[in-house]
């Protein structure tokens, strides 16, 4: 067997194993604690960077463990300064990630999973099929990433967070939650939990885990359809999610969090431009709290579903909005070099 494949991801370890394991190896438990935070802290991508340890405490640590960090192999910059990079993670397998600059915020849109399952019929990460879940230093490495870009191009520091790269977050809800903790933790990156948004396709059971949970973050569903019949032909999640059921596991995340949802809505030519879907839509949102994205389509290329008209668009917002639902209109962002909501399909 090669030396290299029995060495663990140190990153893996919880602070009290890798305590337990320096003592184990005549250290003290302090140094584990030093390691530790050049781990997750600083983010170091070698053992030789830690260098208030000694070479002799780095050599150990190198015979028994790798840290297996991203590599951003690609980055393209939009017109509008968005950046997409392309995450090489230490398998081969290749995600994105995507850095959205406004006036205001610097959004770093993470993946979740390798592809996705859930086979959303507008998606171009649909295409690519699951492969594995990321782990936590995975999703961790890419938000790191992305505040180091924002800094070195924008010179401002990154302000939220949105799993809205590839994958389906609340799929892989362990990895998720644990990368959030170590982002939100101020032995991590110590950014607010209220910056950071998980969005889903709107697994129920587990959005009412995360009620169980308690968990502080924000709240997104993709909603596109509030009509069974035509959220099932676009979003095969619905077969076995049906909205009812999205609409109780709300209640129930409402109930117990206090937490407004956000819907995300794309308005298609011929599936849900019509007065009859914005009614169930408007009837969707008055379940809980909430509040409406109409995002903008981006074509991934078969030409089935079209971008609905500003009138549909307009009739959309003036029934949501007459009836108190904030809602906005949400224009692409780097669109010219398929960075935008469901255009991440490793292209290239
Ligand atoms: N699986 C999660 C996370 C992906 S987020 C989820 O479904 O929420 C990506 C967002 O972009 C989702 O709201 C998704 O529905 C939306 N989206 C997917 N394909 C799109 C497309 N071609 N144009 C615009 N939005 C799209």
């Amino acid at each position: 067997m090669e030396e290299t494949s029995i060495k663990r991801d140190i990153r893996r370890l919880k602070l009290e194993e890798l305590k337990a394991f320096f003592v184990q190896q005549g250290e003290k438990p302090f140094r584990a604690q030093q390691a530790y935070d050049w781990l997750w802290i600083k983010s170091a991508k070698s053992f030789d960077q830690m260098t208030n340890l000694s070479l002799e405490t780095r050599e150990m640590m190198k015979n028994h463990f790798v840290i297996n960090h991203i590599k951003v192999d690609k980055m393209q910059r939009s017109a509008d300064g968005t950046i997409k990079n392309a995450v090489t993670l230490h398998d081969g397998l290749v995600v994105e990630s995507v850095l959205i600059p406004t006036e205001k915020r610097i959004t770093a849109c993470v993946s979740s999973q390798v592809g996705c399952s859930l086979a959303c019929k507008f998606c171009a990460t649909a295409k690519l099929k699951r492969q594995r879940n990321l782990s936590p230093d995975e999703i961790y490495d890419q938000v790191v990433a992305i505040k180091e870009q924002a800094e070195l191009f924008y010179g401002r520091p990154l302000t939220n967070i949105v799993f809205m790269g590839m994958g389906e977050p609340l799929l892989n809800y362990a990895n998720v939650t644990e990368a959030i903790s170590k982002i939100t933790n101020q032995k991590g990156l110590g950014m607010a939990t209220k910056r950071i948004t998980v969005s889903t396709v709107g697994v129920a059971k587990m959005i009412m885990k995360m009620a169980d949970d308690g968990v502080k973050f924000n709240l997104a569903v993709s909603l596109h359809a509030a009509i069974n019949k035509t959220r099932s032909s676009i979003m095969p999640i619905n077969e076995t999610n049906s909205l009812e059921e999205l609409g109780q596991a709300l209640a129930y995340w409402y109930q117990k969090t206090k937490s407004k949802v956000t819907y995300e809505y794309v308005v298609w030519k011929g599936i849900n431009d019509t007065l009859e879907h914005a009614e169930a839509l408007l009837k969707f949102c008055k379940i809980i709290p909430s509040k409406v994205n109409l995002i903008e389509y981006n074509p991934i290329d078969d030409g089935e579903f079209q971008q609905a008209s500003d009138e549909s668009l307009n009739m959309y917002m003036d029934l949501l909005e007459r009836n108190g639902i904030t809602t906005r209109i949400r224009k692409s962002r780097g669109k010219d070099i398929d960075a935008a909501c469901g255009q991440l399909a490793n292209k290239g």
